[in-house]
């Protein structure tokens, strides 16, 4: 019954009117709770209100959101000028934490639907992963790991008419760097090889997760829509070339579900990286437990071949023809972030310096300059254990 008004505290909110929020539709349904579009009758303005589910672990992990995303806009971006969606306010209602949110608009993987699973125009694709890596960089150096960055977590954002813009949502998920808790993280397509392996991870994760979101904005589709994590892994290999370096497979927890070890000197899929691998990849025969089950993506099965041909290919059905010159410049800036290695691939401010980013003419692989050790940043407080009174805004 979406015409109900939700009651908030009057202990915790110390107002003198008990109804604030006016409930006046759905926006959004995810794991950790509904998303719904309310009418402030404080501020006389629409947001968007997060009601976690009610129990304990949701409502705990909620708390986190809440803190990090608190830290993110009032110490790293105070002027709302990264692409970061703003927490207006929050609230404890009958067990339900509720987060109040500037009110955005569609996500971008709605965007591509409505766009029939048709890639946008490299201009937005260009103009989104600008602002996307902007909200990175501000992470970055909050030692935030988003752990979930897929494009229904981008929304588009209300801006100039001539512009478009996009703001990054859904902090349920993140996590300090150096204080990582889950190894069931991401979603699956956009999973890093280091998250599926169970190697320690960083926030070199989203960057992966970024990688898979600018091409999927370029083709329309998922890059690897695996059906499971072999399958996921599988796609990796054979449209990326090469594997992930034998020292993360060698430490990795998980190996053993995906890769033989066969000696240093088979010359597998990433031989010609350089040097035989150690590890080849199991055959589908030898998974144990193994799905075959493909999802099928609007009326394409996903075309698995190299990125490169993939890139230069599409659309398979001629619909749009991009200049030569922005697909050579898209594949050289998605060869830093769909790097295997997680020591290897581009930070963010490494990414935004690309040409593909920043405009200036293309004069062969781009190299980033290496940069300087970060300095750790000190959190005021990792978890708020009162999130009652939520009046810091
Ligand atoms: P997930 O399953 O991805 O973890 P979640 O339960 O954490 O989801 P959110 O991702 O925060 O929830 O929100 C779910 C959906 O609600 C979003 O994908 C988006 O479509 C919509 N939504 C969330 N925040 C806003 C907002 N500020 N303005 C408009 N729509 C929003
Ligand atoms: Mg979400
Ligand atoms: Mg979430």
């Amino acid at each position: 019954n979406w015409d109900l008004i939700l009651y908030v505290n009057l202990e915790l909110v110390n107002k003198t009117s008990n109804r604030r929020f006016i409930v006046k539709e759905m926006l959004g349904q995810g794991t950790f709770g509904q998303v719904v579009k309310c009418w402030d009758t404080e501020t006389n303005k629409y947001v968007a209100v997060k009601v976690i589910k009610n129990q304990p672990a949701f409502y705990q992990q909620a708390i986190m959101e809440v803190s990090l995303l608190r830290t993110l806009n009032q110490k790293f971006d105070p002027d709302d000028k990264h692409n970061i969606v703003r927490m207006l306010d929050y609230l404890s209602f009958q067990n339900h934490l509720c987060i109040a949110f500037e009110m955005l608009g569609q996500n971008l993987y709605e965007l591509l639907k409505r766009n029939h699973l048709r890639g946008l125009k490299v201009q937005f694709v260009q103009a989104f992963s600008k602002q996307i890596l902007d909200a990175m960089i501000v992470m970055r150096d909050g030692g935030i790991i988003h752990c979930d960055l897929k494009p229904e977590n981008i929304l588009l954002a209300p801006t100039a008419k001539t512009a478009a813009a996009v703001k990054v949502i859904d902090f349920g998920s993140a996590c300090l760097e150096g204080k990582t808790v889950y190894s069931y993280i991401q979603s699956r397509y956009y999973r890093s090889p280091e998250v599926l392996l169970g190697y320690p991870y960083t926030t070199a994760i989203d960057m992966w997760s970024f990688g898979c979101i600018v091409a999927e904005l370029f083709i329309g589709l998922p890059l690897f829509p695996g059906a499971s994590e072999y399958d996921v892994l599988k796609r990796m290999l054979k449209i990326l070339g090469g594997q992930p370096p034998d020292d993360l497979l060698r430490e990795a927890k998980n190996t053993a579900k995906f890769f033989k070890h066969v000696g240093s000197s088979y010359l597998g899929i990433g031989a010609h990286d350089g040097p035989g691998t150690a590890y080849r990849m199991l055959s589908e025969d030898e998974v144990e437990g193994r799905e075959t089950k493909r999802p099928k993506l609007g009326k394409w099965y996903f075309p698995q071949q190299r990125l490169d041909q993939l890139i230069y290919t599409y659309p398979w059905d001629n619909t749009k023809l991009p200049e030569k010159a922005d697909r050579v410049l898209l594949v050289d800036f998605l060869r830093g972030l769909l790097e295997f290695d997680p020591n290897k691939r581009w930070s963010p401010f490494q990414a935004s310096g690309h040409p593909f980013i920043t405009g200036e003419p293309f004069t062969g692989p781009y190299e980033p300059v290496s940069e300087t050790p970060r300095i750790p940043v000190a959190h005021a407080a990792a978890v708020d254990h009162n999130p009652g009174g939520g009046h810091w805004l």
